[in-house]
This record gives C-alpha cells, sequence and structure tokens, in this order.
C-alpha cells in the first residue's frame, strides 16, 4: 500500500490547499479506512467563513469534515465485528466512558470528547483515517456509502425527533429547510408521523423538502407561516417543532404554531448565539423546550431507517465534488446556500 494520502486542508479564512501526509497506522482497537464520501457539513462551513464557531477557533492548516463513510483496509488485533473491505459509516466523537455523562448515557455531552473536525481535532477531508472500531458502524450491501456519508447528520435529526418525544399521531413543523431540517423531518416521518410540514424562504430548499415527503411547504416570504398553520390544523396549531434555522423569528413563529402544551425543539445555533422569544406565550402555552446537541448512540437505528426503506438519503444531496475540488466544493456551499441543500466531497 502506498505510505501517503492527499488531505485536504483549511489554509486560512476562505482558503483551501493540501497536503501529502502519512497514511496512519491503526491501533488494535481500530480501524484502517479508505474513506469514500464525506459531507460538508453547516459547521464546516461556518468554520472555513468566519474561522470560529463560538469557543471553537481553527488554528490553520486545519482539516474540515466529519461525516464520513468508506470500506476498511486494515482490522487491529482485538477487533471482532468488523472484517477487511466491510463498508462503515463513521461516527466521529470518541468519548472519555469515565464521565458522569458518559456513564449515564448520555455521552454526547463528555466534555473530554475528540471529534472529527473540531478544533483543535482534525476533520477528514482526506483519503484515509484510523478510527476506533466501536464507532464505525457497518452498511448493508444496499446501502451505498453515499448514504452512510449521510447517515451522521440523519443522527441530528433522529436525535431531535427523540428530544421532542415524536409519536405517531402527531403533527409536527420544521422550520428550516437545510440539511437538517430535512433530515429531521425525514426522522419525524420515519416514526410514524404523516402530517409534517416544513418552512424557508429560499424556494429550491422548499421544492426539495416536498420531494422529500413533507404534507405541506410554505414559503415565509410569501405567506404568514402562523396562519397557513393554523389552516393547516383547524386552527389547533402543532404538538411538535423542530427549528433548524437559527432564526429568531422562526423560533417565535414556532412558538405561535404550537398547540398549548407542545413542544419546541431547538436545534440551530443563531448567528449571534443569542435569541429573544417571546416567554409569555412560552408560559401561557406551557411549552417545552429541548434542545440537541449532537447525538447520542442513534447510528444503528438511523442505520436501520435507512436498511429498510424507512429513508431515502439519496434525495438530500443536490451537489458531489472531487477531493480535488476542495476549494470550489467550499466556496460554492458558501456562496450558493440557497440552492446548495447538501454538497458532499467524494473522496474515492
Ligand atoms: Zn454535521
Ligand atoms: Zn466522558
Amino acid at each position: 500500500m502506498k505510505e501517503k494520502m492527499k488531505v485536504a486542508v483549511m489554509t486560512g479564512v476562505g482558503k483551501m490547499g493540501f497536503e501529502m501526509r502519512p497514511i496512519p497506522g491503526v491501533t488494535d482497537e481500530e480501524v484502517l479506512v479508505k474513506l469514500e464520501y464525506v459531507g460538508i457539513c453547516g459547521s464546516d462551513l461556518h468554520y472555513y467563513e468566519k474561522g470560529a464557531l463560538g469557543d471553537y477557533i481553527v488554528k490553520p492548516p486545519f482539516v474540515l469534515g466529519h461525516e464520513a463513510s468508506g470500506t476498511i483496509v486494515e482490522v487491529g488485533k482485538n477487533v471482532k465485528h468488523l472484517k477487511l473491505g466491510d463498508k462503515v459509516a463513521l461516527e466521529p466523537g470518541k468519548t472519555c466512558g469515565h464521565c458522569e455523562f458518559c456513564k449515564s448515557g448520555r455521552y454526547n455531552l463528555c466534555p473530554d470528547v475528540i471529534f472529527f473536525a473540531t478544533p483543535p481535532v482534525d476533520g477528514v477531508f482526506q483519503e484515509y483515517v484510523a478510527h476506533e472500531a466501536d464507532l464505525c458502524f457497518k452498511l448493508p450491501d444496499h446501502v451505498s456509502t453515499l448514504e452512510g456519508a449521510l447517515i451522521e447528520p440523519l443522527a441530528v435529526g433522529f436525535h431531535a425527533a427523540q428530544q421532542g418525544e415524536a409519536q405517531f399521531g402527531q403533527t409536527a413543523v420544521i422550520t428550516g429547510s437545510g440539511c437538517i431540517g430535512l433530515v429531521s423531518m425525514m426522522a419525524l416521518k420515519a416514526m410514524g408521523l404523516t402530517e409534517v410540514y416544513v418552512t424557508d424562504i429560499a424556494p429550491k430548499r422548499l421544492q426539495k423538502a416536498l420531494e422529500l415527503g413533507a404534507a405541506a411547504v410554505i414559503n415565509s416570504n410569501e405567506v404568514d407561516p402562523v396562519e397557513k398553520i393554523r389552516e393547516l390544523t383547524d386552527g389547533r396549531g402543532v404538538d411538535l417543532v423542530i427549528e433548524a434555522s437559527g432564526a429568531e423569528i422562526c423560533a417565535n413563529q414556532g412558538i405561535e404554531m404550537l398547540v398549548k402544551g407542545g413542544t419546541l425543539v431547538q436545534v440551530a445555533y443563531s448567528d449571534s448565539g443569542m435569541m429573544t422569544l417571546n416567554t409569555s406565550l412560552l408560559c401561557d402555552k406551557e411549552i417545552r423546550i429541548k434542545t440537541v446537541f449532537r447525538y447520542r448512540h442513534i447510528y444503528p437505528l438511523a442505520i436501520q431507517a435507512v436498511t429498510y426503506g424507512k429513508i431515502d438519503l439519496n434525495g438530500i444531496v443536490t451537489n458531489i465534488f472531487n477531493l480535488d475540488e476542495a476549494q470550489d466544493a467550499m466556496d460554492r456551499s458558501v456562496n450558493n446556500k440557497s440552492d446548495i441543500v447538501k454538497a458532499v466531497i467524494k473522496i474515492s
């Protein structure tokens, strides 16, 4: 096997370059994965555009990308459940296993997590990665590695649905029809909800939501989304709102759209990190607020949903770039947010 691999690195704000780095060796508990697809996430775009996301500051050269899939080309000695040639989806966060959060099953809150593409930890816009076998989930033959790369965002969608305690028979609104809004909608539908509505202001994104199974889509630039939801629900409102836009106005509209006692799940981060919410209405309606940070132990069920045809992830992808086109992929994703719903980098 060759010894070096190509790595796309962020060399500065808005700048990509390439480096050749040694192909990593594996420990006894790891597998070496030849990467095939890595999705471009909103967080990658944020790091690329701003050089930081919240408290995480990029120190170049930095490798972006955490939504990864590939094929196993080397297996550590103690690895039992995977073999050469297996296709896998990679869960990007390695947790400590010892803290109160890990021990209580909320490992996504582990303060010592090592997570791809979260400074200072490099991501995987590169040809190979050595990764804990425990965090590599085998894909069945008929599920592609393109779908495998999208298990990561889908896991966020399922976590949002679970945080909202979504149930068959409920109605829901997703505010924001980006990747996370769409996977949240798909998760709700896979859980049996039939009436899932989606709001946005970008026609192309709304079209995508409709194609992927939204009961109706609402362009908030054209109609009052709160009025429209009242009309669609005979004045009742919905049980669940998943806020996936990060816009304060959408969170407040969501509060208005909810039935009394309903649940607002905040998934998106706002640009400033702050939001002013209608707390009077929150209290009057006794709205429950839940939030989402990544996911915990959801890959198996997300893969199951795709395996049994409950969810078709292929439909989300609007653009595929090669690794060599990393600069173009990032620039176009940043500059055409309303058209590029989901871009993926094809590594090999
Ligand atoms: Zn992501
Ligand atoms: Zn921990």
